[in-house]
């Protein structure tokens, strides 16, 4: 599958925090053999949101993975924007309003809130764009939302890192897993040479096998860990090439008088 992910949140564009979501999603994907074909970053704005989607849209990817902007607050327009790239109006989903009132209840009754009912921030994050699917949010309140456009998935998650990994674990991976590719991952450590002496040889061997993504990066401490993948689909008998590589790496390596750690 072809993937977007469009991280909503101003706080991400001024700094405030950083964007570690879209990288964790990011290398979930990547590790069942889906492709993430562009991440975008935008602010809390209507009109940017709903430009974004409608240009995500027009590039027809499988899914859409959206995170932030879901809360209760009003600057949280997320899908607001979404409503109107898609020409849907908001309206209040009766199970999205059970389960935020649910988890606002539970959380009066231990003592972990005080304030009681329905406030309208909290209806707020019942308000979905007409037709989507609410997805339950084990960690928090607002709920995160499917809707089908023509060929396109697209999941909105929380921006809350805790909510958006338990939703994208228990709606999406399941999804990624059904359709996987033929990616894997073959790797190995080494230490007592430096990255630089082994690179002319991992770019003849990239040369030698363009469908492989042969990588080497620094590892904890002076070891260096040598990484073999297999990125792309069709790859014929890739997981054995990996294997040979990783041989012919390994001898290379003992030959410049470097130490194989595992
Ligand atoms: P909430 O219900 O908590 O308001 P939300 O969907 O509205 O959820 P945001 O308001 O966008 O989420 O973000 C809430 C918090 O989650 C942020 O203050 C930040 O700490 C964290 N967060 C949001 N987006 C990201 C991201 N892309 N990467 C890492 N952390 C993030
Ligand atoms: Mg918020």
């Amino acid at each position: 599958m072809n993937l977007e992910i469009l991280i909503v949140g101003n706080e991400i564009l001024i700094g405030k925090f950083k964007d570690t979501n879209s990288n964790w999603l990011a290398k979930r994907i990547t590790k069942y053999g889906h492709k993430v074909a562009r991440i975008t970053a935008i602010p809390d704005e209507i009109e940017v949101i709903s430009r974004a989607v409608r240009e995500i849209l027009s590039r027809s990817p499988d899914m859409v993975i959206i995170s932030g902007g879901l809360g209760p607050t009003f600057d949280d327009m997320t899908l607001k924007g979404i409503g109107v790239a898609l020409g849907l109006e908001l309206v209040l989903n009766n199970e999205a309003y059970e389960s935020i009132k649910k988890a606002y209840d539970n959380a009066v009754r231990q003592g972990i809130l005080k304030l009681e009912g329905m406030t309208p921030e909290r209806v707020k994050m019942a308000l979905l764009p007409q037709g989507s699917v609410p997805l339950k949010n084990t960690r928090g309140t607002a709920p995160g939302v499917k809707i089908q456009q023509e060929d396109t998935m697209i999941y909105c998650f929380p921006g809350v890192p805790m909510e958006m990994k338990a939703m994208f674990k228990s709606v999406v991976l399941p999804l990624l897993k059904e359709k996987r590719g033929s990616f894997f991952e073959k790797s190995f450590k080494f230490s007592g040479i430096g990255e630089s002496n082994i690179a002319p040889y991992v770019s003849d061997l990239e040369k030698k096998h363009p469908n492989l993504w042969i990588k080497t990066h620094p590892s904890i401490g002076l070891s260096v860990e040598l990484e073999v993948s297999i990125t792309g689909f069709n790859v014929n008998n890739g997981e054995q090439i990996a294997e040979d590589i990783i041989e012919e790496l390994k001898k290379i390596i003992i030959i410049l008088n470097g130490k194989i750690l595992d």
